[in-house]
């Protein structure tokens, strides 16, 4: 079977959830072969990428793939396409492999479907689209499929491969050179999971009321190990930080389980959310249009409601 390439994801030599589950949707499709892009490659990343079905595991540990711009990682993956004649080449849909996915479209003269939300027999990929109000099933039609799928779209399963390595030198081009990275920043990370890969995300809107009064909508998510959301009238009222924030104009989440809490489901918040396997509402408002989309809706005080179930998560543990 062909190869199909997986962009791996990593953060300090620690292999990110999506790239498991990119793995996974991969061995359904052909022979996953993983692409490790710049330093940090472990015998612990190698395990990980095995485990989750990776036959081959391809490294470009060059210091120069990650020293500039999204620019060499395209590159890379431009001459593994060709040297590999690979079937497919899966992204994660994060801001960054979006746009090495568009690159790469670029120099392979190929299609390029982003924000999947599913991939099926013949690479059919399965999108969300207009805001989440409408699902596509879409298909490359020239070259080599590029998806970009989002994070939490398949479970991850493990099933061994080989991981055979092979160390893959690339000579970047000046074009991909041209944008170099000065400076990393590295932001402190919280307890609680990352907020587009959380498996389940609870978020609070303008009935959260206040900042402090965040410390409820914290106090269910950290019960049920999920990340915090918030929707853009609470982070433009200073009680969430921006990052947070999810919706158009924040992040997209596709989480198993989606607890909007105080959020009346204005269609640039939905449009961050919508493809959540489960929603779950509370607002004290029975017309609220986040209702039309939730799996389960409570109408109530969300100050009574979410500390109740907070409580009963906890009675479970
Ligand atoms: C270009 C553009 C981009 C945008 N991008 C985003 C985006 O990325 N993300 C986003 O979220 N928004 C975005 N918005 C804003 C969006 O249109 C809404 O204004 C916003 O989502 C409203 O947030 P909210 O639901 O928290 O507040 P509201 O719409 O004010 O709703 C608050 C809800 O809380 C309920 N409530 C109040 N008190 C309680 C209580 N005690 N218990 C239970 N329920 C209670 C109310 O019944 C109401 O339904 C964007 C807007 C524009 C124009």
């Amino acid at each position: 079977m062909s190869e199909i390439l997986v962009l791996v994801e990593q953060v300090d030599g620690e292999v990110k959830k999506v790239t498991l589950e990119l793995l996974t949707l991969a061995r359904g499709l052909g022979t996953p072969a993983a692409v490790w892009a710049g330093p940090g490659y472990t015998p612990d990343a190698k395990a990980k990428l095995a485990e989750y079905g990776a036959e081959k595991i391809y490294v470009a540990g060059s210091e120069e793939i990650t020293g500039y711009v999204v620019g060499p990682k395209a590159e890379l993956l431009a001459q593994l396409v060709a040297d590999k004649s690979a079937a497919a080449v899966l992204v994660a849909a994060t801001a960054e492999g979006k746009e090495v996915a568009g690159r790469l479209a670029v120099k392979i003269d190929s299609g390029v479907i982003t924000d999947a939300v599913g991939l099926g027999d013949g690479f059919v990929a399965e999108q969300s689209i207009f805001g989440g109000g409408v699902n596509v099933q879409s298909k490359v039609s020239r070259g080599t499929p590029i998806v970009a799928v989002r994070p939490n779209s398949t479970a991850p399963e493990a099933a061994a491969g080989a991981g055979a390595e092979e160390e893959v030198s690339v000579s970047l081009s000046d074009a991909a050179k041209s944008a170099r990275i000065v400076e990393r920043v590295k932001q402190e990370k919280g307890a609680r999971p990352e907020l587009t890969e959380a498996a389940i995300v609870v978020s609070g809107g303008r009935g959260v009321g206040s900042a402090e009064n965040f410390s409820v909508i914290e106090g269910l998510a950290d019960a049920l190990g999920a990340a915090v959301g918030a929707s853009r009238a609470a982070t433009d009222a200073g009680w969430y930080p921006h990052q947070f924030q999810v919706g158009q104009t924040g992040k997209t989440v596709s989480p198993q389980l989606y607890i909007a809490a105080g959020i009346s489901g204005a269609i640039q918040h939905r449009a961050g959310m919508q493809t959540a396997k489960t929603i779950v509402a509370i607002n004290k408002d029975p017309e609220a249009p986040i209702f039309e989309l939730a799996d389960y809706g409570i109408v109530g005080d969300l100050h009574q409601v979410v500390p109740q179930l907070t409580e009963e998560v906890d009675k479970r543990k």
